[in-house]
């Protein structure tokens, strides 16, 4: 599929032509005056100079005939980045009358950003009528943060308002994580993920298990990182202080945090090359905002680590992660504490040419470390090609099981529960077959409180894990993560209790929502293993509730049914039996 992919700002549109993953064009127009703009365009030769348009409307309309200029032709599909989808786009969206207001009530949240997109949009609309237009959303990876990493601590009216942290690059995080994971030769869902684009607008990212757990940049793309013209983290308190020191109104503090702050404000130049150039040379300010640039990324690298409980792999990108050898090496130094020890000479001679990903740790370092260019137009297109390729699903019904809080035992756990060569006693089978529920019952014990009388389900597994809901984890007092049945790697322990003993275990999970279903239910209902689907509920009481993010598991001769978790059957109001149905189009996403 040949996707044209747009990223508009307000002074400059870059542009992309993708066949598959090949990209055949690349252009830009940048830095719009009266008399006109530059341009760069490869196919893959590379030829600059000035254009004659002067703002973005004029700049788009000029595209056909740049690309019929290039003997480009034959699209299929417009893909859009968009700054901000606010919560509610977590996947691409076709651009439709509706969804064109449903971003404009977002300009609130990013007024910089979206009107320049949405320009951009209506523009692509007017010249490609017949296209299908696609939109990407910089924050849709980040509606994974759990409410800890995105809720501030401020009156809940603010909160009611949509005053939360959403955090941005999503796509270049996405793009160079899954990029990172091919390079390491891991599946994304085994490891724990730093990734730190420094480009003129900055932020580090932690993903965990593929999915983005907390990034630096919150309500706006100010938070986080010291970057090109903007501040990163500072004291809320300095609206109050300028205001009355200095007399500067709300807008005014505003517009000096984004355009006239970070590298700009402390050296006179918003670019590393510059700013790294005069502290070659011995200049004292550059010297110093080097220092507070790296130290900044450095602390939110080890906070990242903290939050995931380990890290296994570091991944710059951006025009400063790619290209400055010097910052990484700021970045890295002094962090063997947790494992990072980085090759000077690897990291000194990096070639990033065709998408290649190196990795620039020692031999023997715990993490490692990884260079890519951020392939964000790549990404774009790749998502809205996998968006429009989807396979209709076949509406059928699938019967919603609730699971209550149970645990899986290792025959060492039975033995230690239950006393030595116990065999626990079948008190019936389950709808899956081979699977049963034990007459036996142990309790589950936390440092707040105890949960008695669990279901024990079988049968016997390598490997102990305790399934409970988030409402149970209040109760036991433990952080209990979101975990697909099986992913155990660096879960809270717990402590087992039975009449004969006690075991202490790891294994403890809220688990994931998820389909069971078999290779012949799978393709009546255009499923395949692994696909991530969303599912309606269409029984219980009605609350219209819809889960998003359900995984599909194809097994031969599962039971095809949903199993979701006591909290969510609440939620959702149901009773007893419920259905689901799928969800189709693009909110059916296939997992990334
Ligand atoms: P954007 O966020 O606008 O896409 P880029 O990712 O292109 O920005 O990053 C631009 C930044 O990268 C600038 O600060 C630029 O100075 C810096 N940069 C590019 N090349 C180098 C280099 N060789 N050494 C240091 N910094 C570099």
């Amino acid at each position: 599929m040949r996707v044209l992919v747009f990223n508009a700002g307000s002074s400059s549109l870059k542009f992309g032509v993708f066949d598959g993953d090949a990209r055949i064009f690349k252009g830009s127009f940048d830095r719009f005056r009266d008399d006109g703009c530059d341009f760069v365009f490869c196919d893959p030769t590379e030829t600059r100079g000035r254009a004659p348009h002067g703002d973005l409307d004029t700049a788009i309309a000029a595209v056909p005939a740049v690309l019929a200029d290039h003997g480009i032709d034959g699209l299929d599909a417009i893909g859009h980045r968009i700054a901000h989808g606010g919560t509610e786009f977590a996947k691409p969206a076709l651009l439709d009358a509706e969804c064109i207001a449903r971003i404009e009530a977002l300009i609130p949240l990013a007024p910089l950003h979206n009107p320049a997109n949405l320009a951009a949009v209506q523009m692509a609309r007017r010249i490609w009528p017949e296209l299908p237009q696609l939109g990407v959303f910089d924050t849709s990876f980040h509606l994974t943060n759990p409410a800890r990493a995105t809720t501030y601590a401020v009156p809940a009216e603010w909160r009611a308002a949509g005053l939360r942290r959403f955090g941005f690059h999503g796509t270049s995080h996405k793009y160079v994580a899954l990029r990172a994971a091919k390079e390491i030769g891991a599946p994304l869902s085994d490891l724990r993920i730093i990734s730190v684009h420094l480009g003129n607008g900055a932020s580090v990212c932690a993903i965990q298990r593929g999915e983005s757990l907390d990034s630096s940049m919150g309500l706006t793309p100010l938070e986080g990182l010291v970057m090109g013209t903007r501040s990163g983290d500072v004291d809320p308190g300095a609206f109050g202080f300028l205001h009355r020191q200095l007399g500067l109104s709300i807008p005014q503090i505003e517009h000096a945090l984004y355009h006239d702050s970070g590298l700009k404000a402390l050296t006179g130049s918003s670019d590393m090359r510059d700013v790294e150039d005069r502290a070659a040379a011995g200049d004292a300010e550059a010297q110093a905002a080097i220092h507070l640039y790296a130290y900044r990324a450095r602390k939110y690298v080890g906070a990242y680590a903290a939050a995931m409980g380990g890290v296994d792999a570091i991944v710059f990108t951006g025009g400063i992660g790619e290209n400055s050898a010097s910052m990484r090496r700021r970045i890295c130094d002094g962090l063997d504490f947790m494992g990072l020890d980085l090759d000077h000479d690897r990291n000194a001679h990096v070639d990033l040419a065709d998408y290649a990903a190196p990795q620039i740790q020692a031999y023997g370092s715990r993490v490692r470390v990884i260079v890519t260019e951020t392939a964000e137009q790549l990404m774009i297109a790749r998502e809205v090609a996998a968006s429009l390729a989807r396979p209709a699903i076949t509406p059928r019904p699938i019967p919603i099981a609730v699971s209550g809080r149970h645990v899986h035992l290792s025959p060492e756990a039975v033995e230690a529960l239950f006393g030595r060569g116990y065999q626990l006693t079948i008190d019936r089978q389950l709808r899956q077959p081979g699977n049963w529920s034990a007459v036996e019952r142990v309790a589950v014990e936390g440092p707040k409180g105890t949960l008695h009388d669990v279901a024990i389900l079988g049968p016997l597994r390598k490997r102990t894990q305790t399934e409970v809901s988030r409402t149970d984890s209040f109760a036991l007092g433990i952080d209990v993560p979101v975990r697909d049945s099986g992913q155990l790697d660096g879960t809270p322990r717990v402590r087992l209790i039975g009449p004969a003993g006690t075991f202490d275990t790891d294994g403890l999970i809220v688990a994931a929502r998820h389909i069971h279903t078999n290779p012949q239910d799978a393709v009546a209902m255009g499923l395949s293993d692994g696909q991530v689907v969303q599912v309606e509920v269409t029984g219980g009481t009605g609350r219209g509730v819809t889960f998003s993010r359900t995984l599909v598991r194809v097994a031969p001769n599962a039971f095809t049914e949903m199993h979701i978790d006591t909290d969510e059957a609440n939620a959702a109001g149901i009773v007893g039996a419920a259905d689901g149905a799928l969800v189709p189009g693009i909110a059916g996403a296939p997992a990334a």
